[in-house]
């Protein structure tokens, strides 16, 4: 049972190449399963989130990460009345664009771009992926995919300007996403702020009193499952406590948009693209929380002392591996030479760089630069 305000799959805009219609996959469903096969998402399995597998095997990479975004996502939309086949789409191929070593390999590649005058942004990267990257089907590049997809894929977590990206003009770009694109940014956000609290304290790098201390609404649980469970051992308390945290923030996300979409009085698809402000949210209290966790993660692991030399070796990587193509150009792969007569050449490194896996790259690093 779909809301008014859904997107329905018989009204997309369709592909940019018109395909016949599938006996019993509708659209959106179709673009699920091409997301899936694609090669770009089977090697989100060899990249960081925020954990190497130096520290344990069974912490997240960014296809678990992705997964529990996209069973995050379904849940919520389910109850929202939105399209579950959409959103689960967009929660697949949401991180489909980022490079090697997480935030650390992002950020030295746009560092090496901008050196060119240009950037590395992994939204816009993933939209490149899609379109084109994928050789998969005889009749078109890329995947394909429904003008939603690509529309969720641009617009899920950030508005570009159409007079700053003049090629995205085709996306609507002075309407608002359909809520099915709104949700994604947020579920990752649930999907990351709690399971890095569960890696890190895992790790041993986050402790307990830390975390109560740090992390508001997480001490509250605590209390109220230490009084469930007195005899409890400390990691299942933690657990519990989690499973309480992720389920408040669910909750609070799909009561505070649908109240936000009845005091709007928006009724179609339509109102939702032509409001002026997104309509998925957290409340006031839990924005709050939500930022303050946030930031107790950035203080307290992803800026952390003890995960620094991994980051200082991921951005060296990077840049030399970067600047080694660039000054020898003849020792890329056959294509991406090929490529540079249509690209410049930053652009045509900073792709082969950015669909890399973490191994990949380091055994790269280690033939041209040395050991790593
Ligand atoms: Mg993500």
């Amino acid at each position: 049972m779909l809301a008014e305000y859904a997107v329905q799959v018989e009204h997309s805009r369709g592909r940019r190449h018109p395909e016949p219609s599938h006996p019993y996959r509708d659209d959106f469903q179709r673009d699920r399963d091409r997301v899936i096969h694609s090669r770009a998402f089977r090697r989100l399995e060899a990249k960081t989130q925020v954990f190497t597998r130096r520290y344990s095997d069974h912490f997240r990479n960014r296809l678990t990460h992705t997964i529990e975004v996209s069973q995050i996502s379904r849940t919520i939309a389910a109850q929202l009345g939105l399209n579950v086949d959409l959103v689960e789409t967009l929660a697949l191929v949401h991180d489909i664009g980022h490079p090697p070593f997480g935030h650390a390999g992002e950020k030295a590649l746009d560092t090496a771009m901008r050196q060119h005058g240009l950037f590395f942004d992994h939204n816009l990267h993933a939209l490149r992926i899609v379109e084109d990257f994928e050789i998969r089907y005889a009749a078109f590049r890329g995947l394909n995919l429904t003008f939603e997809v690509r529309e969720g894929i641009i617009k899920h977590s950030h508005d570009y300007s159409a007079a700053e990206h003049p090629a995205l003009a085709e996306y609507l770009l002075d309407q608002r996403p359909p809520l099915e694109a709104q949700l994604i940014d947020l579920t990752d956000e649930i999907a990351y702020n709690t399971a890095d609290l569960d890696d890190g304290y895992e790790s041993h790098l986050l402790s307990l009193p830390q975390i109560l201390e740090g992390v508001p609404g997480f001490a509250r649980f605590f209390a109220e499952v230490q009084r469930t469970y007195p005899a409890a051992p400390e990691k299942l308390l933690f657990n519990e406590t989690l499973k309480s945290y992720l389920n408040r923030l669910v909750t609070d996300l799909i009561t505070t948009t649908q109240a936000g979409i009845a005091a709007s009085g928006m009724r179609t698809l339509e109102d939702v693209r032509r409001y002026p402000q997104r309509l998925a949210a957290f409340s006031a209290e839990v924005e709050v929380e939500r930022r303050t966790g946030k930031q107790f993660l950035y203080d307290n692991l992803y800026d952390s002392f003890a995960l620094a030399p991994e980051k200082d070796d991921a951005e060296r990587v990077v840049r030399e591996l970067f600047a080694f193509w660039m000054e020898k150009p003849q020792a890329l792969p056959h294509q991406y030479q090929e490529k540079s007569a249509e690209d410049s050449l930053p652009r045509v490194v900073c792709d082969y760089i950015a669909g890399m896996t973490d191994h990949f790259i380091l055994e790269q690093y280690e033939r041209h630069c040395g050991a790593a």
